[in-house]
């Protein structure tokens, strides 16, 4: 049975009947950018996270960059991240002129280790943005205990974390600013680009809804210069209708996860549980193998599409040749760049999918024919 990486037609036909008298009702309305849509979307999702306030922005990486301007982050200022994450992390830091600090994962959970954390602080430090990987919460105990010792801003990239959890606080809830995407492929995702920030700081929410448009305080009144970042109403609609279904979404993929877990624990294989106490969304539902270009190429020919989160550690990618960073500085976001696999993951994935995925991974990795 071939079984697709992700697969967002099953989702449209199960929305479809809701989805485009809402999106008709939208055009006609005919406010395209910003309006009611938008707002109601924003309490929905403020909401939905336990925080005061969300300013919806174009994009996930915008959303990254607006709330560290927000904070003030600018030229002169140092502001640490994972090493092992998508490289808007790293670019949205590098486009408030302030110098990108990666430290490595921990081995167990992928996210931030705390440890390195510590040691990476210095006088310029600003800002710490840590990311709950592959839909995992990052230690945020540890960080913010942290950042508040050093009065540091913690902006945590949620991109890949809707709905996750930490005992009763969802991920979103716990640093000065959270950023989400909203790129169709996350958990939570619009039919184009869009994001948001979220926070329980009215003053802030104020400056980045300012900076998201153009810094204006009335029409071509501008207290300063921003950007074109804004949520569209088209985007806002399909994400509100969205939101309603997410938790169920979510169980979905915990369920598809736990028969996942089953199947690697056989094999031996490393299993991307849950933290204690917190609520891991699988977002990409992430494992390690030996030998990993023989094993994608044989669950490909199988018809077994997987992906690879991310096969280059960011400090060791080209684009940051001049941070001189070394691999060694990063022994594990630079081993498991080799040995990361992502496996099918989505919320209408079927039980006899997985079946076929893990069996045809089982062969794979004992070097059998299926
Ligand atoms: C997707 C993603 C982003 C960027 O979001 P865009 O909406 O694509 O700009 C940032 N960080 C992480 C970890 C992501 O997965």
């Amino acid at each position: 049975m071939a079984v697709p990486f992700v697969d967002l037609k099953a989702q449209w036909a199960d929305l479809k009947e809701e989805l485009l008298p809402r999106i008709v009702a939208a055009i006609e309305a005919g406010n395209f950018i910003g309006g009611r849509a938008v707002a109601d979307f924003e309490s929905h999702f403020a909401a939905y996270c336990g925080v005061g306030h969300c300013v919806g922005v174009g994009n996930g990486t915008d959303a990254l960059y607006l709330a560290l301007r927000g904070l003030g982050v600018q030229a002169g200022d140092e502001v640490i991240t994972a090493a092992n994450t998508f490289i808007a992390t790293s670019e949205a830091i590098s486009m408030t002129g302030a110098r990108v600090v990666f430290v490595d994962c921990d081995p167990e959970t992928y996210t931030m280790d705390v440890r390195a954390l510590t040691t990476a602080i210095t006088p310029r430090t600003k800002a710490i943005v840590p990311v709950h990987l592959y839909g995992r919460p990052a230690d945020m105990d540890s960080i913010t205990r942290i950042a508040a010792e050093r009065q540091l801003f913690v902006v945590e990239d949620a991109a890949q974390a809707h709905g996750a959890m930490l005992g009763a606080r969802r991920c979103g809830s716990f640093g000065h600013a959270a950023c989400f995407s909203f790129y169709p492929g996350k958990n939570l995702g619009g039919y184009g680009d869009a994001g948001a920030v979220v926070t329980d700081d009215p003053e802030l929410a104020k400056r980045i809804r300012m900076l998201a448009n153009h810094g204006r305080i009335a029409k071509y009144d501008h207290e300063f210069e921003g950007v074109n970042s804004r949520l569209d109403a088209l985007q806002a609609v399909v994400l509100d209708v969205k939101l309603s279904r997410l938790e169920d979404w979510t169980e979905r993929r915990r369920t598809a996860a736990s028969q996942y877990h089953m199947a690697l624990r056989d094999m031996g294989l490393p299993v991307p549980g849950d933290v204690e106490g917190g609520r891991h969304v699988y977002h990409l539902y992430v494992t390690r193998v030996p030998d990993r270009e023989r094993v994608q190429a044989e669950l490909s020919k199988a018809g077994i599409a997987t992906g690879i989160h991310y096969p280059i550690a960011l400090p060791n990618l080209t684009a940051y040749r001049q941070l001189n960073y070394r691999h060694e500085d990063f022994p594990v976001a630079s081993r498991y760049q080799d040995e990361l696999i992502s496996l099918p993951m989505f919320p209408e994935i079927t039980s006899e999918q997985i079946d076929s995925v893990c069996k045809a991974l089982a062969c794979a990795i004992d070097g059998r024919r299926p």
